[in-house]
């Protein structure tokens, strides 16, 4: 069901609910009231009767049967009789309408001083009436026309007002829920025209307050961020397409420049180290790309173990060190360490592994002396690795963006690279839910700090 009907359904039946329970009191008060108020008159009929047949001497049965015949206010269908203290009947109006009552209904009465009951459509009231003389019983019935008929007319109103009011509750639950649904239907209309072409359209935030704003708003600022991912993404493999393009194309001219005419061995040979060159940059540039992607995936979580980080540190300096034998990597314990056991984190080796391997080689290859000094510690819980040299150091202007992949500041270009490091080992401590944090000062050096969280079953 729509959220349109349901709202109708709900609002009609909620308000015909309250329209019966209010038609429903009215009918049962007024019932209650026109049964008390015809004892009341029937009370009154017996007692002005009593009085005059008891209390008034000249008054006897014929003399009250003529009285009573013409009274304008005698009940329809009325029968009145009396009854002395030995249940004899002494006066009985013309009628017969009732069956007589037994004597224990009379001692009932005598005892109760008034009872009223009802048979079928006829209402009857007994009471005591007390003389000096003796103690009467006086039984009234009539039935009341009027009253019922004024209820039954008031039954029918009752029932007229629910059936048109429930249609006009049903018929303003619609146009209510339409109005209110209306700006919804509006958003949706919105929403369905975007799509990856048209990513900088903006769905109506409207009053900029209500519900409804705020779901227009929480929606266009989904639409920045993935606006500004489709932009990444977009830049990403333009960049990967242009650092690839620059090797191959290197390649190609040296090989075509080669076939241009015979050459001797030695220029064969440095052509050759030159193109294997380019192909190991390449292959260096695909291995990069190939972790970057599977690091920016949760799979490699699933294949997280325990992973000491002095070992990935000693494994990762003498990688770089067998490459460059030319770059310096000191490692310096902290004294506070309780043992190296205490140095385990809960993730992938490889990763780690890569991430180590990237800030050791950037201190190395940002700096004149090709020296990188790492101190490892701990601090409340998490591995810090601090990554320190004293190179080329950045500008205030690149810092914010060298975590971005495929940035280059512009004094860094001589040198080898793509561009990616950073931002491979951002997207690794950010899988081991870690941090990292960069001081830098131009021409004085640079330090990485990087917090990994410990295994706490492991740490002490
Ligand atoms: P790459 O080193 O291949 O250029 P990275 O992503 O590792 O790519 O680094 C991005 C940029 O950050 C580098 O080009 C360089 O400008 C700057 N950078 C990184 N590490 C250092 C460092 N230790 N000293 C100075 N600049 C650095």
């Amino acid at each position: 069901m729509s959220i349109r009907n349901r709202l109708t359904l709900q609002f009609g039946l909620l308000a015909s609910l309250v329209l019966g329970i209010a038609a429903m009191a009215i009918y049962l008060l007024s019932a209650d009231y026109r049964k008390d108020e015809f004892a009341q008159r029937m009370q009154s009929r017996g007692e002005n009767t009593a009085k005059l047949f008891i209390q008034v001497e000249e008054v006897d049965e014929n003399l009250l049967d003529i009285i009573e015949r013409d009274n304008p206010i005698r009940l329809p269908e009325e029968e009145i009789i009396i009854f002395d203290s030995n249940d004899s009947i002494i006066y009985r109006t013309a009628g017969d309408y009732t069956a007589i009552p037994t004597a224990y209904f009379l001692d009932q009465v005598r005892a109760e001083s008034l009872v009223s009951s009802e048979l079928g459509k006829r209402e009857m009231v007994s009471f005591l009436f007390t003389d000096k003389q003796d103690r009467f019983v006086v039984v009234v019935s009539a039935i009341d026309v009027y009253g019922r008929s004024k209820l039954s007319n008031l039954l029918q109103v009752l029932l007229s007002v629910m059936v048109l009011g429930m249609l006009s509750f049903f018929i303003a639950g619609r146009i209510y829920a339409e109005r209110a649904l209306n700006p919804i239907k509006q958003l949706v209309s919105e929403i369905t025209g975007i799509s990856v072409s048209n990513l900088d359209v903006r769905a109506n935030e409207g009053n900029g307050q209500d519900e409804l704003a705020q779901l227009a708003i929480a929606f266009n600022a989904m639409l920045v961020r993935l606006e500004a991912a489709f932009k990444v993404q977009r830049n990403f493999i333009a960049n990967a397409s242009h650092e690839m393009r620059t090797p191959l194309t290197a390649i190609s001219g040296q090989l075509e420049v080669l076939q241009m005419k015979e050459r001797t061995t030695e220029q064969y040979r440095s052509a050759v180290s030159s193109v294997l060159n380019d192909i190991h940059n390449l292959n260096l540039l695909a291995n990069r790309l190939l972790l970057l992607a599977h690091a920016g995936t949760d799979a490699p979580e699933a294949s997280f173990k325990p992973v000491r980080l002095d070992e990935i540190l000693w494994e990762a300096r003498a990688d770089l060190c067998r490459a460059h034998p030319e770059y310096v990597v000191d490692v310096d314990f902290d004294v506070s360490l309780p043992d190296p056991e205490s140095l385990t984190v809960n993730g992938s080796d490889v990763l780690l592994r890569t991430m180590v391997l990237n800030l050791m080689d950037n201190g190395c290859k940002y700096s004149e002396d090709h020296h990188v000094m790492v101190k490892v510690g701990v601090e409340e819980g998490y591995g810090r690795l601090i990554f320190a040299d004293q190179g080329i150091g950045i500008a205030e202007e690149d810092r914010p963006h060298i975590f971005e992949p495929f940035f280059r500041a512009e004094g860094s270009r001589k040198r080898d690279g793509h561009g990616i490091g950073l931002s491979l080992v951002s997207r690794i401590v950010d899988l081991h839910k870690g941090s990292i944090q960069m001081a830098s000062m131009v021409n004085k050096g640079t330090h990485f700090t990087v917090l990994l969280p410990l295994n706490k079953s492991v740490s002490i």
